[in-house]
């Protein structure tokens, strides 16, 4: 028994060794990929509770690796967390997403995710602000969606400089709200202009009165306190009725359209926005 222990271990420490590679291959790979531009961004509609018109679109990276197809995230955001990679991926997120919103038919917001790794290494508000310049996109049409994450650590320091981002009249969003274990502490916080509700309250709602009563109450929350309420992850037309009956603001999800490619945009705002 002793020497299948032994043999056990031995099997785990080359099996360490092998992940860690894999992940170092990984990140070669990735490093790579930023430049070769293999990285693009898909945007998903988010429209107006009221009439389902569009009133932005939120850019969404994928890997477009040669060998794989299209890599999700969820399979390369950590990874580049760890290795602070992200500020490079973050820094192109930021300036190719402004681009591309300047270049679409119409005024339309575009929403893009930080990370709250990206936010820790660099000087994000000279990014968001050069970003801004250089492509001449007005503030006012960009949000940024951050989740609480960002605000565990050094939160006063957080709070300073998002202040500075909503100065210059960039929309602050707090993303996947509802799923941390402070969000209705950071809305004393921090002043956000918006709140994007967790898909999985959105989800739940169909089945499940708790998850209904709480949607009301956040729906009800952002009136009084004037923030505005998006909900995501909005996937049938009964869930589209029961979030439009509590008066949320803006809905998202795979009902009105999933992530677009950048070339199918204006086929979706032609076929969907105001005339
Ligand atoms: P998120 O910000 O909460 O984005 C919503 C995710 O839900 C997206 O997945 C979207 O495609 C998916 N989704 C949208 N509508 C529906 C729906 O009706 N039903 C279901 N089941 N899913 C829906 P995606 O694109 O795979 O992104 C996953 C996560 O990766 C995002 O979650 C975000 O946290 C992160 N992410 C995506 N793009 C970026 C980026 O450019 N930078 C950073 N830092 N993170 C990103
Ligand atoms: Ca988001
Ligand atoms: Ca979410
Ligand atoms: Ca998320």
């Amino acid at each position: 028994a002793k020497a299948e222990g032994r043999g056990a271990y031995r099997f785990f420490e080359s099996q360490m060794d092998s992940d860690v590679r894999e992940r170092r291959m990984l990140e070669a790979e990735l490093r790579q990929a930023i430049a070769e531009n293999e990285l693009v961004l898909h945007y998903q509609p988010l429209v107006s509770a009221e009439d389902n018109r569009p009133s932005g679109f939120e850019a969404l990276v994928r890997w477009n690796h040669p060998i794989r197809g299209l890599v999700p995230p969820s399979e390369f955001i950590p990874l580049a967390e760890q290795s602070g990679l992200i500020k490079q991926i973050g820094d192109w997120t930021i300036e190719a997403a402004c681009k591309a919103a300047t270049l679409w038919p119409g005024d339309f917001n575009v929403a893009v995710n930080l990370s709250a790794r990206h936010f820790q290494l660099s000087d994000i508000v000279s990014v968001v602000s050069d970003a801004l310049a250089k492509t001449g996109l007005p503030p006012q049409r960009l949000e940024l969606e951050i989740t609480e994450s960002l605000l565990i650590e050094n939160p006063d320091e957080v709070i300073e400089r998002l202040n500075r981002i909503q100065a210059l009249g960039v929309t602050v969003a707090m993303d996947d709200f509802g799923t941390g274990y402070s969000s209705l502490a950071y809305l004393l916080k921090f002043p956000f202009d918006k709140i994007k509700i967790d898909k999985s309250f959105v989800t739940a709602s169909s089945e499940d009165a708790v998850a209904r009563d709480i949607l009301r109450s956040i729906a009800s929350l952002g009136r009084t306190l004037k923030i505005h309420i998006t909900a995501e992850g909005v996937e049938t037309l009964e869930q589209v009725e029961f979030l439009r009956e509590i008066a949320c603001n803006q809905l998202q999800g795979f009902y009105f359209a999933r992530p677009l490619e950048e070339l199918d945009l204006a086929g979706y705002v032609l076929a969907n926005a105001a005339p």
